[in-house]
């Protein structure tokens, strides 16, 4: 089977450089969005938006057949910084391999459907958990998307993460002419923040937890009525996470007791672990390799975030593999990042991407077993 992409290159190029151009943050990625549907639906996709209630979201879909493979993209921007991620190239390289993917369906009679799946907000609480939640990859078979980096890595875990807001209530006071009638809410954020620390000595060391103080009170002579701590608690899987939230949930509930406090927690929804499917990950692998491309050693652990992949993860078999797109080491969320993200190189893992997920999912149709044995590996989270 011939698969048709490098003509697709100026396409998926000018794709992503329009969107690093035009930086949107977080649900308000209404030209990329838009940029991106046009683009597919040119290519005879049926697209579908508004999904889950997110106005820059979408799902299109190509065919009908039996073989249901989804592409995913992400084109959010950082506040300030623009594409510090890299999620131009993320974007381009999803609608690259979808439309790569669609017209070999086309020709060779494919029993297959080709989707690309528009996730908005993956910086901020991303659309890809309510999409778990909600059943839109309940009939898909496996999900695919690559991510920039300054390393090609396959098989890279990311954190499952929760946010905690600890919001404690006192009562106001004159501090020197009558304390002893005031209730310091401060002092339940101090108590908790350092209740934590102690805490971090007995816990695994793949857990991060980290916070701020968001209120601390009004004047020094006035004892604080309200005080308010933000946290993030991470760990490299859900079980163990749900564990940390109890515990690091009653320090501040042991700091409220001993002040005196009124405390309210407040908990996001996080995001789960992610658990890329081994199978499907060393078929990519294989297939990486393939176009010349060498696979940098997995890290030891450490240099791991969080992202909504992750729960994609724990309802359909999925991959996030790393490409690179700089040889200098580069931090995430950097201006440089996002200059490397339109720099040559940037440029060319697009069509990388594109092309080891299309091998990939050719692989996978052409050979009934590894979808079985993708599917036995797979645990529903
Ligand atoms: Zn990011
Ligand atoms: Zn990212």
């Amino acid at each position: 089977m011939k698969i048709e992409i490098e003509e697709l290159k100026p396409l998926l190029n000018s794709v992503s450089k329009e969107i690093f151009e035009n930086p949107e943050t977080a649900y308000k990625e209404y030209k990329a969005s838009k940029l991106l549907i046009e683009t597919l639906k040119k290519e005879e996709f049926e697209v579908k938006k508004n999904i889950c209630g997110y106005e820059t979201a979408f799902m299109a879909q190509y065919g009908k057949g039996k073989m249901k493979i989804a592409f995913l993209a992400e084109y959010d921007a950082l506040p300030e910084i623009g594409h510090g991620c890299g999620h131009n190239i993320i974007a381009s390289a999803g609608i690259g391999a979808g439309i790569a993917f669609k017209k070999l369906i086309e020709k060779n009679d494919l029993d297959a459907t080709v989707y690309v799946i528009g996730c908005p907000g993956e910086e901020a609480e991303g659309a890809k958990v309510a999409f778990s939640e909600e059943g839109i990859f309940k009939d898909i078979d496996v999900v695919m998307m690559i991510h920039p980096a300054d390393r090609t890595l396959i098989k890279e875990r990311f954190l499952a993460i929760r946010e905690l807001r600890f919001k404690f209530y006192g009562k106001t006071s004159h501090a020197a002419a009558s304390p002893e009638k005031g209730i310091n809410a401060l002092d339940g954020v101090i108590l908790t923040y350092n209740n934590i620390n102690a805490l971090r000595q007995h816990l695994r060391e793949d857990v991060r937890i980290h916070g701020i103080i968001t209120s601390g009170g009004a004047a020094p002579n006035i004892v604080p009525d309200y005080a308010e701590a933000y946290f993030f608690v991470r760990a490299t899987d859900n079980e163990y996470l749900e564990k940390m939230l109890k515990k690091v949930k009653n320090c501040a509930i042991g700091a409220s007791k001993a002040t005196g406090t009124e405390l309210k927690i407040e908990m996001g929804k996080g995001y789960k672990a992610f658990y890329p499917n081994d199978t499907l990950a060393d078929i990519f692998e294989k297939n990486i390799k393939s176009l010349g491309i060498t696979v940098d050693k997995p890290k030891e652990f450490g240099g791991l975030g969080s992202s909504d992949i992750g729960n994609v993860s724990c309802v359909v078999p999925s991959i996030h593999p790393f490409i690179k797109i700089s040889d200098k080491e580069l931090r995430s969320h950097s201006k440089e990042f996002a200059q490397a993200s339109i720099s040559e190189k940037g440029y060319g893992a697009i069509m990388i991407g594109a092309k080891a997920m299309i091998l990939t999912a050719l692989d996978i149709i052409e050979n009934p077993e590894l979808l079985k044995k993708i599917k036995a590996e797979f645990v529903p989270r």
